[in-house]
């Protein structure tokens, strides 16, 4: 089946009668099923400014998007949707949220007019079973999910929908739960983590602001030991980030911006390869590492 005509069915379904809609939509999914497992990505967003400059982030961005094939649905975990409890973005046309102040109205100007699924949204739920997951229409795409997403699909016709980080949890809730969502791999869904490895705003050098390749000794030491044990899979010093020390510390003031690694890396499985993009420092205390997780 096409996806145009997937969609088009989908629309068809009643909003009432549950058991009904499940079983259309099992039988739905399952043709929605791909042969191949998409890959897996962490994309350092860094400032919202990156959603309309051109710079070599933007550029590696589009650079990894064409490194596979184009998937059906996109599954955001974002660091700037946090709630208590765990949560997924169920509308049919999700808001662009601007997130943020302070910067030029062409920023707030952009729309990422991208559908929603609810039908992918209600997919994940059942996915889910170490807590109960709930579906919302009180949020959107944040910056988190969309500065970074019109990059890979400028043309905003893959639907996207957003998982929340529930605050309330450790570090390693937030891997394991990451492992529930393995089955959309193979359906075509591109499961892409949001956030900056290396992001203490509060020491910014906001002189120096666009000076890439700029970290002080701190965010350079824990970008090198981060992509070390991102690099050789030692998943338990990265989950255990509290315990290493001062430089971690000054890196990650806040777990937000850190913990969409945690679902990826939880996503990987051991005979995948992995691979960074858009490995730099900048602005002092900052990085823009990215990961991309595929089939070797
Ligand atoms: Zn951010």
């Amino acid at each position: 089946m096409k996806r145009k005509q997937f969609l088009t069915t989908l629309s068809l379904l009643p909003l009432t009668g549950t058991a009904m809609k499940l079983n259309e939509l099992n039988k739905l999914t399952s043709s929605f099923s791909s042969t191949e497992q998409l890959p897996l990505l962490f994309l350092g967003h860094g400032s919202p400014m990156n959603a309309i400059e051109e710079n070599e982030f933007t550029q590696g961005f589009r650079d990894i998007s064409t490194k596979f094939e184009k998937p059906k649905a996109i599954l955001c975990i974002s660091a700037h949707w946090e709630t208590r409890g765990t949560f997924l973005t169920a509308m049919e046309h999700p808001q662009t949220i601007h997130d943020f102040g302070g910067f030029p109205q062409a920023l707030f100007d952009v729309q990422y007019p991208a559908p929603g699924s609810p039908e992918l949204a209600q997919e994940v739920q059942q996915l889910i079973t170490s807590t109960d997951a709930g579906l919302t229409d009180k949020w959107g795409l944040d910056h988190g999910a969309w500065s970074v997403i019109r990059h890979l699909y400028p043309h905003a016709d893959i639907p996207v929908i957003e998982m929340s980080i529930d605050y309330t949890k450790g570090p390693e809730y937030h891997y394991e739960l990451g492992k529930e969502l393995a089955a959309l791999r193979r359906k075509g869904v591109l499961i892409i983590g949001s956030g900056n490895l290396v992001h203490n705003l509060r020491m910014v050098d906001w002189k120096r602001m666009n000076d890439i390749g700029y970290g002080f000794d701190w965010a350079e030491e824990a970008r090198a030991k981060m992509n070390d044990w991102i690099l050789s899979g030692n998943h338990q010093a990265l989950i255990q980030y509290e315990q290493q020390g001062s430089a971690f510390k000054l890196a990650i003031p806040s777990p937000d911006h850190y913990l969409p690694l945690l679902y990826v890396l939880g996503l990987k499985d051991t005979k995948e390869e992995i691979s960074l993009f858009n490995d730099k420092t900048m602005a002092g205390s900052l990085s823009m590492t990215s990961v991309f997780i595929h089939k070797s």
